[in-house]
C-alpha cells in the first residue's frame, strides 16, 4: 500500500524540500536531475557524502514508474529503504535475505504500480526471471549505484555488474544513470563503454573535500603514534557541551582491529571494533553505538564504512597502508561530511609494503592483474612520499589540477627531503648505458640490483658486472632505492613502461641527467630514518 503521496509529474525542487527536506539543490545535484527527468542518460562521478542518492530519488518520484536501483550494499538496503519510507517514500527491496513470501508482497506492490523506489542487488539482474518481473511494470529510472565495480582493473570489481551492459536493451526507454564516488580517467571510460552509456550526459564533481586535512607519517611504534594523534583530534563543542570526536582507525587484518581496539580502551578511548568475523549481532550493537552515541571510536577492516551517513565523523586514521587511492579516498571522505574541520591521518611502514607485495604476488590474478595491483600500490605509496602537496596529489591522481592547499602536512610543514640528484643520475646513466650500449631495458627490480653490486644469475648472464654503474649505488639499501624508483616515477624522472614496466627516462629526465633540476627527496620514508624501516612482526 501506498505510505505517501504520488509525486509523478511534480517540480523536483518541491520534492526536494517536501519530501527529503532540503531548500535547495546542491552541486550538479540540479542539472543531473533536470538531465534524467527529461529522459536522458547520466554519469555521475561525485565523492562520498557529495550527495548522489538525491540524483535518482528525485527522478524516480517524479517520473511515471518505480526506480530501480541496482546496489551492492545488500547490508544497507534495509536501512536505505527504511529511511525513505520514514519520509513518506514507497521504496521496498528486493534480495536474498528475503523469504519467497517476502519479496512476493513487494513483486506485487511493483505490479501494481506502488513502488517509487526498488532497490535490488546486481545478482538478481543476471537472471531472467527478475527482468521478466520488471518487464511486466513500468521502470522510471535505473540508478547503477557503486558503478565503478564493473572496472575489472578497479579495486573493488563485482562481475555481477558485467551483466548490466545490456540493460537499455532489457528496458528500452528508460533513462540510465551510473554513480561512483572513484573518478580515475580510466575507471570513467570503463564505466561509459561497459554500461553502454554513449549518449549519457557526465557530470563529474571536484574531488576536494577541503576541511579533511591530510596527514601521513612513517610508522614507528603505530599504537603509541596513533594514540597521540587521537588524542590531538579536538575536541568538538556543540550545544554549550564538549565531546570527544568520534573516529574511524582502519586496519588491514582481523587481529590487529582486536588488539588496537583494546589497546585504546586501555587508554581511556571509548574505542569499539568491527569487522566480518565479529557475529551480526555484535557488529550491529557496535554499529549502532558509533551511529546513536557521541565520541565513539570504531576500530575495523574496510568492511565497515560504506553507506554509514554519520556527518561528524572527525577522523579516519589508517594504521596500515590502503591497497589504492581509491580505496584510501573512499574511506578518508567518511571524515567531515558535515563540512567541519576533519582530519585523515596515515602511518604506513616497510612492513606494509613487503606483506601488500606478498598478498599480490600470492593472489590468484593473472599477471596483467597483479601488474595493477601493483601499480595500485605504486601510486598510493607515491602519495606517502610525495614531497609536495597531499591534496594536489591526490587530486592530480583523479584527474583534476589543483595548487597546494595549505591544509596537508606537507603545506603546513615542508617534509624534511635529501638531495637525490646522484642516486637519480647513477639509476638513469644505467638505464641510458643499457639501453645505448646493449639495446636493453629492466624493470626496478634488477636494475637496483646492477646498482648495489649483487650477485645474482641475471647479472652474471648478462654480463652487468662489467657495466660502470655497477656496485656504484652500494650506499643506499635495496629499500632505499624502491623508495627514491618511486619517488622519481611518481615526477616524471623515469617512466615505467610496457607490460612489464621497464624503466626509461621520462621527461623531466634529461635535466636531472645534466644536473639541472633538483631531486629533494623524503628524509622519513621507509629504510631512511632509523625509526621507519623497522618490520612488523
Ligand atoms: P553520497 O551517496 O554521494 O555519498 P548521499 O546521497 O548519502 O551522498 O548524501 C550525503 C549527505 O548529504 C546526506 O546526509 C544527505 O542527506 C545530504 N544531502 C544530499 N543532498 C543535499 C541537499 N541538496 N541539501 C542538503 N543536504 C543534502
Ligand atoms: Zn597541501
Amino acid at each position: 500500500p501506498r505510505t505517501g503521496p504520488d509525486r509523478t509529474g511534480q517540480d523536483p525542487l518541491v520534492v526536494l524540500k517536501e519530501v527529503f527536506g532540503y531548500d535547495a539543490f546542491r552541486g550538479d545535484q540540479a542539472d543531473i536531475v533536470a538531465q534524467v527527468v527529461a529522459g536522458g542518460d547520466a554519469v555521475v562521478l561525485m565523492p562520498t557524502g557529495g550527495g548522489k542518492s538525491i540524483t535518482y530519488q528525485v527522478p524516480a518520484l517524479v517520473r511515471p514508474g518505480t526506480g530501480l536501483v541496482v546496489s551492492p550494499l545488500i547490508a544497507l538496503m534495509h536501512d536505505q529503504v527504511d529511511a525513505l519510507v520514514a519520509n513518506g517514500v514507497n521504496a521496498a527491496f528486493l534480495n536474498s535475505t528475503q523469504s519467497a513470501a517476502e519479496r512476493a508482497v513487494v513483486e506485487q506492490a511493483y505490479l501494481a504500480g506502488e513502488l517509487d523506489l526498488l532497490y535490488v542487488a546486481p545478482e538478481r539482474l543476471s537472471g531472467a526471471a527478475t527482468t521478466a518481473l520488471l518487464q511486466r511494470g513500468r521502470l522510471s529510472v535505473i540508478a547503477i549505484d557503486e558503478a565503478h565495480c564493473v572496472s575489472q582493473w578497479g579495486h573493488d570489481f563485482r562481475p555481477d555488474y558485467l551483466a548490466l551492459g545490456d540493460l537499455a536493451e532489457r528496458f528500452p526507454g528508460v533513462p540510465r544513470m551510473a554513480l561512483t564516488a572513484t573518478a580515475t580517467r580510466a575507471t570513467h571510460e570503463e564505466i561509459t563503454e561497459r554500461l553502454h552509456l554513449d549518449d549519457a550526459q557526465h557530470f563529474v564533481a571536484s574531488f576536494d573535500r577541503p576541511n579533511i586535512q591530510y596527514r601521513i607519517e612513517a610508522k614507528v611504534d603505530p599504537r603509541r603514534q596513533l594514540l597521540q594523534f587521537i588524542r590531538s583530534v579536538p575536541a568538538t563543542t556543540g550545544g554549550g557541551a564538549t565531546t570527544s570526536p568520534a573516529g574511524i582507525v582502519y586496519a588491514l587484518s582481523r587481529k590487529s582491529v582486536e588488539q588496537t581496539a583494546e589497546y585504546l580502551r586501555g587508554q581511556g578511548v571509548d574505542a569499539l571494533a568491527y569487522h566480518a568475523g565479529l557475529d551480526a549481532a555484535m557488529r550491529a550493537r557496535h554499529q549502532e553505538r558509533f551511529l546513536r552515541e557521541e565520541g565513539v571510536v570504531m576500530v575495523a577492516t574496510i568492511a565497515f564504512g560504506m553507506g554509514i551517513d554519520k556527518p561528524d565523523v572527525r577522523f579516519v586514521a589508517h594504521i596500515d597502508l590502503p591497497k589504492s587511492i581509491e580505496g584510501y579516498y573512499q574511506e578518508t571522505g567518511r571524515a567531515g561530511r558535515d563540512g567541519e574541520p576533519a582530519l585523515a591521518w596515515m602511518a604506513y611502514g616497510l612492513g606494509d609494503v613487503v606483506q601488500q607485495r606478498r598478498l599480490i604476488d600470492q593472489s590468484p590474478g593473472d599477471r596483467a592483474y597483479k601488474q595493477r595491483m601493483g601499480q595500485h600500490l605504486d601510486a598510493m605509496l607515491a602519495l606517502c612520499e610525495t614531497v609536495s602537496c597531499r591534496r594536489q596529489n591526490l587530486l592530480a591522481y583523479f584527474g583534476q589540477a589543483s595548487d597546494p592547499c595549505g591544509n596537508c602536512d606537507t603545506c603546513l610543514q615542508p617534509a624534511d627531503t635529501w638531495d637525490g640528484l646522484v642516486p637519480a643520475q647513477k639509476l638513469l646513466s644505467t638505464i641510458v648505458r643499457l639501453k645505448r650500449e646493449r639495446n636493453q631495458a629492466f624493470g626496478a627490480g634488477h636494475l637496483i640490483d646492477i646498482l648495489r653490486g649483487a650477485s645474482t644469475d641475471r647479472i652474471r648472464q648478462q654480463k652487468h658486472d662489467t657495466l660502470t654503474t655497477y656496485g656504484l649505488g652500494a650506499d643506499l639499501s635495496e629499500q632505499d632505492w624502491r623508495s627514491v624508483v618511486r619517488q622519481l616515477l611518481a615526477r616524471g624522472v623515469i617512466a615505467a613502461q610496457g607490460e612489464y614496466g621497464v624503466l626509461a627516462v621520462g621527461d623531466e629526465g634529461a635535466a636531472v641527467l645534466r644536473g639541472e633540476a633538483s631531486v629533494p627527496l623524503r628524509r622519513d620514508v621507509l629504510g631512511r630514518s632509523g625509526g621507519g624501516a623497522r618490520v612488523r612482526k
